[in-house]
């Protein structure tokens, strides 16, 4: 995908400073942090920013090393190859951004390995080929440190071969700007569904396997600048994806309620 125009993006830090080094020096870059807290708007802002294609791939668990590198396909009578996007991305110079690399299978590790060192080679063993990355091309990858129960862990052999950066939550200030720019929101509201995002962030004895993230308070802003009542827009957006807990579904209604 080639980005025509800029995508905001709010920096946080001297983290454009770490990709664009990082891409120069054709080192491969590992993004951590909890979801939606901006991870996959920074990399679409640099492969604007350096003019590069990006080539998002969403891993899951059935996400494999083929579905990266490539197959074999039925094409009317005959098989013919075809490129995966991590084939792709390294013959055209693009970046490629496998977000959740620690949801995929373990194969997926294995195939990048020659291509986060010094040799930038992609190994297709179906083909039994070897292809050297273009100057260009770029290995990004994100990964939810989890530090709750029930997330995967990346293997420490595996993290070192990345240049890392943290995402977190942003300070109020921040965030609020990003309210304001993303849902169009007026201060003073955005300024109440950061209270709420912030006084659940703190709730840890609920035990939630994630928190309240930038992105759901954006959708719940959203929703409120098209209409929608703001404690169902609350209730719905931030609320609800939180937990299917009754009890705690209650429990965080009753505060929104009270803060908006
Ligand atoms: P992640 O990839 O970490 O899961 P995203 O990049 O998809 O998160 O961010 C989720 C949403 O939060 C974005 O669509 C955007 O609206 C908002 N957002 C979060 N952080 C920022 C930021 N620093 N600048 C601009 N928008 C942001």
């Amino acid at each position: 995908m080639k980005i025509t125009e800029a995508p905001y993006y709010r920096h946080i830090g001297q983290e454009a400073e770490v990709f664009e080094h990082a891409f120069r020096n054709k080192l491969p870059l590992l993004l951590k942090g909890p979801t939606g807290t901006g991870k996959s708007r920074f990399v679409e802002y640099m492969a604007w920013k350096l003019e590069r294609h990006l080539i998002t791939v969403a891993c899951h668990e059935e996400t494999s090393a083929t579905d990266l590198i490539g197959r074999y396909i039925i094409k009317g009578a005959e098989t013919v190859w075809q490129d995966g996007p991590l084939t792709r991305a390294v013959k055209e110079g693009a970046i490629i951004y496998l977000d959740e690399i620690a949801e995929a299978r373990p194969d997926i590790i294995v195939a990048v390995h020659s291509l986060t060192d010094y040799r930038r080679i992609l190994y297709i063993d179906k083909l039994g080929t070897e292809l050297v990355a273009d100057d260009n091309f770029m290995l990004v990858a994100s990964f939810n440190p989890g530090y709750q129960k029930g997330f995967k862990e990346l293997k420490p052999s595996t993290r070192q071969r990345f240049v890392s950066l943290s995402f977190n939550y942003p300070e109020e200030k921040t965030e609020r700007e990003i309210l304001v720019n993303e849902a169009g929101l007026d201060e003073p509201t955005a300024k109440k569904l950061i209270n709420i995002g912030n006084k659940i962030r703190n709730l840890t004895e609920l035990g939630l396997t994630e928190t309240v993230s930038t992105r759901l308070l954006v959708d719940a802003g959203k929703l409120i600048q098209s209409g929608l009542p703001k404690r169902l827009a609350v209730k719905s957006a931030v609320v609800e994806p939180l937990s299917d807990d009754e009890e705690t579904l209650e429990a965080l209604t009753d505060l929104a309620n009270l803060m908006i």
